[in-house]
């Protein structure tokens, strides 16, 4: 199987097997049972629609929230909701979920319509309905009140469409853009035809430059290949990258410059929701590690347990020592095969028993290897220590926290093997949640 060799932002090399350029995106089959939680990674909620004992088909909004701060969700198979009830999560603790079991008909009722002729359209009435197809081609968080409520249109004057991911790019937007090229075009189109832009650009792994050549007759995109550095798609550092100006940290925006970053997969679910009424409830999926024989592309149901995808692949589940969500760097361990691919699943990792490091953490030596890794300048060493012990405003008032882009380096570089990156999420997820507590 290829390896590729990632190189990152402090010289360091990893590896990791990706699938070939030339294999097809492989639909996983319908799941018999989906687990769908009402809360997102940002701690936002949704109300549900529907209740236990009620059948529901593919497509149907199922959940959604009043404030318009996560996405609505719509079923990803037929079949009869059989329990909402709390689901412990690695992430977010425990959160309530719809649970559906699948009736294997996949019956489908979108709650939409397709707008074949969004040519003709109000930009307003097109943003409005990726919104409600659950679609964010502008993430959330940066997005102002009244755009994700659908009454007004932020002005953006550049979009960047990345297809590098955080620097593990992988071939999954290749892929996309070779399998659903019309679609991609489609998707540009649609951009341009919401927003008033100066320009578009592209930004591509350089080592796939020739195979991004069937878009080459189409002028309204500025491919930019450039050499990939993990974590060099982040979006502070592409913007830099750029536009070399640095968006301000900690609560600077790319949007504040007019600027958006989103990506290849999130274009063509625009498009499904618009021109063909289809939100979003399958996901592209890298499925990767050592203990899995090829490293495959998959469009996946939003809601499928791991197991599921485990029994698909055809891997002994005897055979896998931890199952990651997320990239090798800053994605995280899963404590059960029951966890669901959600919406922000954009890698599965399996690794071998026999590749799982199980030694301890132990304490910092002061070493500073984790300073010069960080791409953000910050101090890990220290985040690390006050998030360790709880010290969570102290971490964000002295030293940063909410600057810190989670890219991990400062973990894969440190010695002593200090879970770095998940002290500092797990930190700021807790600030997420008091700042929510008075919310709901
Ligand atoms: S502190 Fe944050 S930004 Fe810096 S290396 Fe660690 S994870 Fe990356
Ligand atoms: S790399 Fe690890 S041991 Fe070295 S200073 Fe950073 S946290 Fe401490």
């Amino acid at each position: 199987m290829p390896l590729e060799i990632i190189r990152t932002w402090g010289g360091h090399k990893v590896q990791i097997q990706i699938p070939p350029v030339e294999e097809t995106i492989k639909p996983s089959p319908s799941p018999s049972q989906v687990i769908l939680p009402l809360v997102d990674n940002k701690g936002y909620r949704c109300r549900p629609l529907v209740n236990v004992g009620e059948t529901v088909y593919i497509g149907e909004t199922i959940a959604r929230d009043d404030n318009c701060q996560m996405a609505p969700v719509h079923s990803p198979v037929s079949g009869k909701v059989t329990d909402i009830k709390n689901t412990r999560f690695t992430e977010m603790g425990l959160v309530p979920c719809i649970i559906i079991k699948s009736d294997g008909k996949d019956s489908y009722k979108s709650d939409f319509d397709p707008i074949e002729d969004f040519m003709e359209q109000e930009p307003l009435t097109i943003i409005k309905r990726i919104q409600d197809a659950g679609v964010k081609l502008i993430p959330y968080d940066t997005l102002p009140d009244a755009e994700r409520r659908g009454s007004k249109i932020t002005p953006v004057k550049k979009f960047v469409i990345n297809a590098i991911g955080h620097g593990f790019s992988g071939t999954r937007s290749l892929r996309l853009i070779i399998e659903r090229k019309e679609d991609f075009i489609t998707g540009i189109q649609l951009i341009k035809k919401i927003y008033s832009l100066e320009k578009i650009y592209m930004v591509i792994n350089e080592k796939h430059q020739e195979n991004y050549n069937i878009l080459k007759d189409f002028d309204s995109l500025e491919i930019v290949p450039i050499q990939v550095k993990y974590p060099m798609g982040h979006p502070h550092l592409l913007f830099k990258r750029l536009f070399n100006k640095e968006i301000p940290s900690p609560n600077g925006k790319a949007l504040d410059f007019g600027v958006v970053f989103t990506s290849v997969d999130t274009v063509i679910y625009a498009v499904d929701a618009v021109v063909r009424g289809k939100p979003l409830i399958e996901k592209y999926v890298t499925v990767t590690g050592s203990a899995i024989n090829e490293a495959q592309n998959m469009m996946i149901r939003i809601g499928t347990p791991v197991e599921t995808i485990i029994d698909n692949i055809n891997i002994q589940s005897s055979d896998i020592g931890k199952i990651v969500f997320g990239n090798p760097m800053d994605g995280t361990a899963q404590i059960t095969i029951e966890h669901p691919v959600l919406k922000n699943t954009r890698w599965i990792w399996f690794q071998l028993e026999e590749d799982v490091v199980k030694e301890p953490y132990r304490a910092c030596i002061n070493c500073g290897d984790c300073i010069d890794a960080c791409p953000m300048r910050l101090m890990p060493n220290l985040l690390g220590r006050y998030c360790e012990f709880y010290r969570f405003e102290d971490a964000a008032d002295l030293y940063d926290l909410f600057t810190c882009i989670e890219c991990g380096l400062c973990a894969y570089v440190c010695p002593s093997r200090r879970p770095l990156v998940h002290l500092i999420q797990h930190a700021k997820y807790e600030l997420l949640m008091r700042e929510k507590e008075n919310e709901y």
